[in-house]
C-alpha cells in the first residue's frame, strides 16, 4: 500500500456510523490494486450530525466519491446536487460520485440485486415477482426492478413502522414506471401463497432468517413453493436461511444475499472508475 499511494492517488470515502466492521474498504482496495488503478478507499466515522460538514469536505478535497451507509443513506441527498432516478424514487443514496464538482447521488443496492440475478442466468424482466420487505434493502430492489422492466410486483410486509414506506413505494412505482405494484399484509398467508403461485421469483428482503431471527421463516410450509420458482434471500449470514433450505428441498433454484452485496459494490466501483470490478477475483478474495 505504501508503494501504491502517490500524490496523484484519488480518494474514495465511506461515510457511516458505526463502520469499522465494514468489508467495503478491503473489497475496493483489493479491486484497485488488482486492476492497477490509482485509487484508495477509506472508511470515515460520520453520523447525521457531521454529515453536512463531511460532504463539504468531500467537495473541498475533491474526493472522487464516497459510499454512504446508515444512518446517512436517507439524509445525504440534502447535501448533493443531483440524484439518479432510482435514488430519487427510493429517497436513499449509498454512492456519491463527484463529477468535476457536481455531486451525484446513486443507490446501487437494487442495481446490485438485479445484476446478481443476471449473473445467475435469471431473467425476471417482463415477469412477476413477489417480495417481502419495506425497509432499505427491499425498497431499493422494488424500485430498481420496476425501473428495469419487471411487469408486476406483489409486496408483502408486516404492519409495523415500515408499512407507510411500503404504501409510498407502491404509489411511486405505479405513478412513475410501467410496472404494476400492489401491497398486502404478510399476516394474510392465503394471499401470500396465491401471489407466489403465479410469480417467477420470490424474494425475502427482510432480516428474517438472520440473527436475532436466525432459524425462522414466515413461510409456513413447503406447499408455498414449486420446483420452477426462483427463491432468493437478501440475507447472507447464514449463507442458507431456513427459507432457502425449504426452497432447496422443494427443488427451487435458490440465491442468498452475497451476490447483491458484491454487485452493489461493483456498480459503485464502476461509477467511480469507469471500469468493471474483477468479479471472479473478488469472489475468491471475499470467499464467496
Ligand atoms: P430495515 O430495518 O430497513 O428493514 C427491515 C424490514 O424487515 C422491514 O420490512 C420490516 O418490516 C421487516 N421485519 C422486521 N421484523 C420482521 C419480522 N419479524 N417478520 C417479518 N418482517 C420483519 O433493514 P434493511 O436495511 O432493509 O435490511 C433487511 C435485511 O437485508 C437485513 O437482513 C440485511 O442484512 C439485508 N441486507 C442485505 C444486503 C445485501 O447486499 N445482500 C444489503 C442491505 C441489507
Amino acid at each position: 500500500m505504501a508503494e501504491r499511494i502517490t500524490g496523484h492517488t484519488e480518494l474514495i470515502g465511506l461515510m457511516a456510523y458505526p463502520i469499522r466492521h465494514s468489508s467495503s474498504p478491503a473489497m475496493h482496495n483489493e479491486a484497485f490494486a488488482t486492476l492497477g488503478l490509482d485509487y484508495a478507499y477509506l472508511a470515515f466515522e460520520v453520523d447525521n450530525d457531521s454529515l453536512e460538514d463531511a460532504v463539504k469536505g468531500l467537495r473541498a478535497l475533491k474526493l472522487k466519491g464516497s459510499n454512504v451507509s446508515m444512518p446517512n443513506k436517507t439524509v445525504v441527498h440534502k447535501y448533493l446536487d443531483e440524484l439518479s432516478p432510482a435514488a430519487k424514487l427510493c429517497g436513499a443514496v449509498n454512492t456519491i460520485v463527484n463529477n468535476d464538482g457536481v455531486l451525484v447521488g446513486h443507490i446501487t443496492d437494487g442495481i446490485g440485486y438485479m445484476q446478481s440475478l443476471k449473473e445467475e442466468g435469471v431473467d425476471v424482466i417482463g415477469k412477476k415477482m413477489t417480495i417481502v420487505g419495506a425497509g432499505g434493502a427491499a425498497t431499493a430492489i422494488e424500485i430498481q426492478a420496476a425501473l428495469d422492466g419487471v411487469k408486476e410486483i406483489s409486496i408483502f410486509n408486516i404492519k409495523d413502522k415500515f408499512w407507510d414506506n411500503a404504501v409510498e413505494t407502491v404509489n411511486k412505482i405505479n405513478e412513475n414506471t410501467s410496472c404494476k405494484a400492489a401491497l398486502y399484509d404478510l399476516a394474510d398467508l392465503d394471499k401470500l401463497k396465491e401471489e407466489i403461485a403465479d410469480s417467477f421469483l420470490f424474494v425475502n428482503a427482510t432480516g428474517m432468517g438472520m440473527k436475532p431471527l436466525e432459524g425462522q421463516t414466515y413461510i409456513p410450509d413447503k406447499s408455498f413453493f414449486r420446483p420452477d420458482l426462483i427463491v432468493s434471500d437478501v440475507v447472507y449470514s447464514p449463507r442458507e436461511t431456513e427459507m432457502l433450505k425449504m426452497a432447496r428441498e422443494v427443488g427451487c433454484k435458490t440465491m442468498n444475499g452475497l451476490g447483491m452485496m458484491l454487485f452493489q459494490g461493483s456498480a459503485a466501483f464502476e461509477l467511480w472508475t469507469g471500469q468493471s470490478m474483477p468479479i471472479d477475483h473478488m469472489k475468491e478474495f471475499l470467499g464467496i
